[in-house]
C-alpha cells in the first residue's frame, strides 16, 4: 500500500461523516510526516459546490481534519498481554496471532466460531471486500453489520413496495423545487443541516409537514407560513399513516388511474384502512382529527397540483418511524399513502428514506448483510450464488448459506453455539447497539477479538487486537450517497506509517489463511472486481468506473455497463428527457476530479438518476400495495410512572461518538448527556433544569443531567446516543427486532426516571 510520497492541495473529496456527503477539498496543513499521532498532521477542510450540500458544511464537516492528527490516534497495532494491557506489537506478529486464531477456533468450533461485524461507514469498496473476506477467508456465513441497525426496515419495505430499494428513487435536488414534502420521523436539521435548503421550496409554500414526536430542531422549521407539526405518541406512527390514508380514499382524493395502471394491491389497502377514521386515529395518536384532514387533504390537493404540472410532492421517512419492531409496515405504510397520491415513479414527486450513515447506501449494496452477496443479489439464490462465485473465481460451494442479522449476531457472542471470535470493522457496537450492556458481556465473553479502527473507541478498548487503519482522507475509493450517486473519495493526506488500509489487512490474513480467491490491495482494483460481481443484479455498477467519476460524471446506479448515459434500466430508470434539463443538478454542477471546481456546465448524468419511470421493479412492472395491520408495542409503553424513551442525533456528534467527541470544539458543544424533558414532566419528578437524573428499566441505568425543552411531550424523555459508559442511551433500548428486516426497536423503550442527589 502506497505509504509515502506528496499529496496536492485542494483534493477533491467528501466528508467523511453523514450520508449527505458533502463536497469539500483537503489540503495538508501540517508537515506531513508519517510521524502521526502529533497534531501537526491536521489538515484544511474547505466546501465545495456540490448538489447535496450546496457549498455549506455543517460544524461536524468543517471540523472533520482535526482527527486526522488527534494526539489519541492508533499509530501502531495493540496487542494484548497476559497482563491485560494492550501494548505496541508488530503487524506481523499480531497478523500471525489473529490467523492462528481463526484456525484453532475454526478446527474447535467450526466455521461460524468466527464472525465478522461490518459497517455502513466503509468505502464500497472495502464493503464488498469484507464480505468476500467472511465467506472466502474465514469460510463464516457469520457476517452483518451496523446498517442493519439503521436502514434495514425501509430497505425490506422498499424492496417489497417497488422490488428495489434505493433511499431516495431520484436525485436530491429535485426535492429543492417541492410544494409539499412530508417529513417522518427524521430531524434533518441538526443531523444533516445542508438538507435544509432542499426543504426551502415546500417551506415557501406552506407544505413543509413534519412528524415526529418531539418539537426537533426539523419539526421548528415547519412553524414557516402554514406548514405543520403533527406530534403523535411514540410508536403510533403507523396509524398515523393509516388515517392518513383513510381520509385520502374516504374523499375521493387518490389518483384512481395511477393506482389500476401502476399499482396492485389497492383494495386490500382500502380496506386495511377503513377502521382508521380521524376520530379513531385520534384516540391513538394524540394527533387531533382535525389536523390529520388538514395534512391528507394538503398533501392530496399539492399532488394533484403536481400532477397537473405543478410542484411535485414527497413522502419521506427517517428513523424515527423505521427504528420499531413495525418499522418495515410502517414505512410501508408511508409508501402506500405516496402511492394513492400517484407520486412514485412520476414527475408529480416520490417516496424516499433518508440513509443516515456515510455510506448508508453502498454499505447494503456490496454483501455485508447476513442475506446478501454483491449487486442486491440473494445468497440463498443458485442463479446469484453461481455469479458471484465467478466473480470471484471459487467454486460456488466454497460461499456460505445465510447467517443472522445483526441484533441476533451480537446478543449470541460466546454463548453456547454462538461465535468465540469477532472481527469488527468501522463500528463502535458497545455503545451503538441495542440492549448495549448485553452486547459488552458478549464481547467479554469471546475467546478473541479483533477490532479495526482508527481511535481506541469503547469497544476497541475491549479488543485482543487493535488494528490501526486509515482515515478517510488518506485512502481511495467510492462511497454512494443517500440518492444513489457514487462518489469518489481521495487521498489527500500522507497517513501515519504505522496505519493500514483495510484492503490491506484482508489480504494479508487471507494469504496467512490460503484463502481462495483474490485479495487486492488497491481500491481501484477492488472497485473493478465489484463490478463485475454486481453486473446484472439490482444494484448494477457495471457501467460506472473511477475514470468516469474522476471526470466528473455524475452516476447515479443501476448503471449498466451497456446502458447509454442515464436510463434504460430494468428498474424503469429515466431516459435523459427535457426534465434532466431543468435539474438542480444542472446549476450545481460538480466536476468531481477538479480541484477547485470552476463553474461548468452540468455534469454528464449516467446510470438511473430517477427509478421506475416506466416500471417498478417487480417483473410485471408494478408496484405492491401491502395491507399493513397496527399490532400491540413488543414493549408496552406508556404504563403508569414510566416515560418512553426516544433517542436521537445532536448536531455535534456522530453516531456513537467515537470520533466528534475527540473534535474539541465539538466536544465543548457537547460534552455530556442531556436528557429532555417537558417543565411539567421535570416537575413531576422533582427534577430541576440542570440537575442529574437517574434512567433505567430492566436492561440498565443512564445518567444524564436534566434539560428542559417545553417542546418536549410530557410522557417522553429525550436521549442522544453519542456517549459510552452509564451516559449510553443504548443501556437501555429494546432488543426485540422487526419480524421482516430484523431491525432493533431502539424506538420502543419504556424507562423510570428519578432525579439523583446533588453532588
Ligand atoms: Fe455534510 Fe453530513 Fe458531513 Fe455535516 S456531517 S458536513 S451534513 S456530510
Amino acid at each position: 500500500m502506497p505509504q509515502a510520497g506528496s499529496t496536492p492541495a485542494n483534493t477533491p473529496t467528501h466528508c467523511p461523516y453523514c450520508a449527505l456527503q458533502c463536497a469539500m477539498s483537503v489540503s495538508p496543513g501540517g508537515p506531513a510526516d508519517g510521524t502521526a499521532g502529533s497534531a501537526d498532521r491536521g489538515a484544511d477542510v474547505q466546501p465545495r459546490q456540490f448538489p447535496a450540500n450546496g457549498g455549506a458544511l455543517c460544524r461536524k464537516g468543517w471540523s472533520s481534519a482535526q482527527l486526522l492528527g488527534a494526539a489519541d490516534r492508533i499509530v501502531e497495532p495493540l496487542l494484548r498481554g497476559p497482563d491485560g494491557v494492550l501494548r505496541p506489537a508488530a503487524w506481523d506478529e499480531v497478523l500471525d496471532l489473529v490467523a492462528a486464531k481463526v484456525r484453532t477456533l475454526r478446527a474447535a468450533y467450526g466455521p461460524d466460531a468466527v464472525a465478522v461485524f461490518g459497517a455502513g461507514g466503509l468505502t464500497n469498496e472495502k464493503a464488498y471486500q469484507l464480505g468476500k473476506f467472511a465467506r472466502l477467508a474465514l469460510g463464516t456465513r457469520l457476517i452483518d453489520y451496523n446498517g442493519r441497525f439503521c436502514m434495514s426496515s425501509a430497505a425490506a419495505a422498499g424492496n417489497r413496495s417497488f422490488g428495489l430499494d434505493r433511499g431516495l428513487p431520484f436525485p436530491l435536488a429535485d426535492l429543492g423545487g417541492a410544494g409539499a414534502i412530508l417529513l417522518l420521523g427524521s430531524n434533518v436539521a441538526e443531523t444533516m443541516p445542508p438538507f435544509v435548503r432542499h426543504l426551502q421550496g415546500a417551506r415557501d409554500a406552506g407544505g413543509l409537514m413534519v412528524v415526529d414526536p418531539r418539537r426537533s430542531a426539523t419539526a421548528r422549521l415547519s412553524d414557516d407560513g402554514a406548514g405543520l407539526h403533527l406530534q403523535p405518541t411514540p410508536g403510533t406512527d403507523l396509524p398515523l399513516l393509516l388515517s392518513l390514508a383513510h381520509i385520502v380514499l374516504a374523499e375521493g382524493l387518490a389518483d384512481e388511474d395511477y393506482l389500476a395502471s401502476r399499482t396492485v394491491g389497492r383494495d386490500a389497502v382500502a380496506r386495511s384502512v377503513a377502521p382508521w377514521w380521524p376520530e379513531r386515529a385520534q384516540a391513538t395518536t394524540g394527533v387531533p382529527a382535525d389536523l390529520l384532514r388538514t395534512a391528507a387533504r394538503r398533501l392530496a390537493e399539492a399532488a394533484r397540483a403536481a400532477r397537473a404540472g405543478g410542484a411535485p410532492v414527497y413522502v419521506l421517512t427517517g428513523r424515527g418511524v423505521e427504528q420499531h419492531v413495525n418499522g418495515t409496515d410502517t414505512t410501508t405504510a408511508a409508501i402506500n399513502l405516496a402511492l394513492l397520491l400517484g407520486l412514485p415513479g412520476t414527475r408529480a414527486g416520490g417516496f424516499g428514506t433518508l440513509t443516515g450513515q456515510g455510506n448508508g447506501q453502498g454499505g447494503r449494496e456490496h454483501g455485508q448483510k447476513s442475506d446478501q452477496l454483491p449487486g442486491y443479489r440473494k445468497i440463498t439464490d443458485p442463479a446469484h450464488r453461481a455469479h458471484v462465485a465467478a466473480a470471484w473465481g471459487v467454486d460456488e460451494s466454497l460461499i456460505p448459506g445465510p447467517g443472522v442479522p445483526a441484533a441476533e449476531l451480537l446478543h449470541s457472542l460466546g454463548l453456547p453455539g454462538g461465535p468465540r471470535m469477532l472481527f469488527v470493522h468501522g463500528s463502535n457496537v458497545a455503545v451503538s447497539a441495542p440492549d448495549a450492556g448485553r452486547v459488552m458481556e458478549g464481547l467479554r465473553r469471546l475467546d478473541f477479538l479483533v477490532v479495526a479502527d482508527f481511535f481506541l473507541s469503547e469497544t476497541a478498548a475491549e479488543a485482543d487486537v487493535v488494528l490501526p487503519v486509515l482515515q478517510w482522507a488518506e485512502e481511495e475509493g467510492t462511497m454512494t450517497n443517500l440518492e444513489g450517486r457514487i462518489l469518489r473519495r481521495r487521498r489527500a493526506v500522507t497517513p501515519p506509517s504505522g496505519a493500514r488500509s483495510e484492503l490491506w489487512i484482508m489480504a494479508e490474513l487471507a494469504r496467512r489463511l490460503d484463502s481462495p480467491g483474490r485479495f487486492p490491495t488497491d481500491a481501484r482494483e477492488v472497485f473493478e472486481e465489484l463490478r463485475e460481481a454486481s453486473r446484472g443484479g439490482l444494484a448494477d455498477y457495471s457501467g460506472i468506473d473511477y475514470a468516469a467519476l474522476d471526470a466528473g460524471e455524475a452516476v447515479y446506479w443501476p448503471c449498466p455497463a451497456d446502458a447509454s448515459p442515464a436510463g434504460g434500466t430494468r428498474a424503469g430508470g429515466a431516459a435523459r428527457d427535457s426534465a434532466e434539463e431543468d435539474s438542480a443538478e444542472k446549476d450545481s454542477a460538480e466536476k468531481d476530479g477538479l480541484a477547485g471546481s470552476a463553474p461548468a456546465p452540468g455534469p454528464t448524468l449516467r446510470g438511473t438518476p430517477r427509478l421506475f419511470m416506466d416500471r417498478f421493479a417487480h417483473p410485471d412492472g408494478k408496484a405492491r400495495m401491502v395491507a399493513v395491520r397496527f399490532g400491540a408495542p413488543a414493549e408496552q409503553l406508556n404504563l403508569p410512572g414510566t416515560l418512553t424513551l426516544l433517542t436521537g442525533r445532536l448536531l455535534e456528534h456522530y453516531q456513537s461518538g467515537a470520533q466528534t467527541r475527540r473534535v474539541p470544539e465539538l466536544n465543548a458543544a457537547q460534552p455530556e448527556l442531556r436528557a429532555e424533558l417537558h417543565p411539567a414532566t421535570a416537575v413531576a419528578h422533582g427534577v430541576a433544569d440542570g440537575d442529574m437524573v437517574l434512567l433505567s428499566n430492566g436492561r440498565g441505568r443512564v445518567v444524564a443531567r436534566a434539560t428542559l425543552d417545553s417542546g418536549m411531550r410530557t410522557d417522553c424523555v429525550f436521549l442522544p446516543f453519542h456517549f459510552p459508559g452509564d451516559a449510553s442511551a443504548n443501556l437501555l433500548t429494546s432488543p426485540a427486532t422487526d419480524p421482516v428486516s430484523s431491525m432493533p426497536g431502539f424506538k420502543n423503550a419504556s424507562v423510570s426516571l428519578s432525579a439523583l442527589p446533588a453532588g
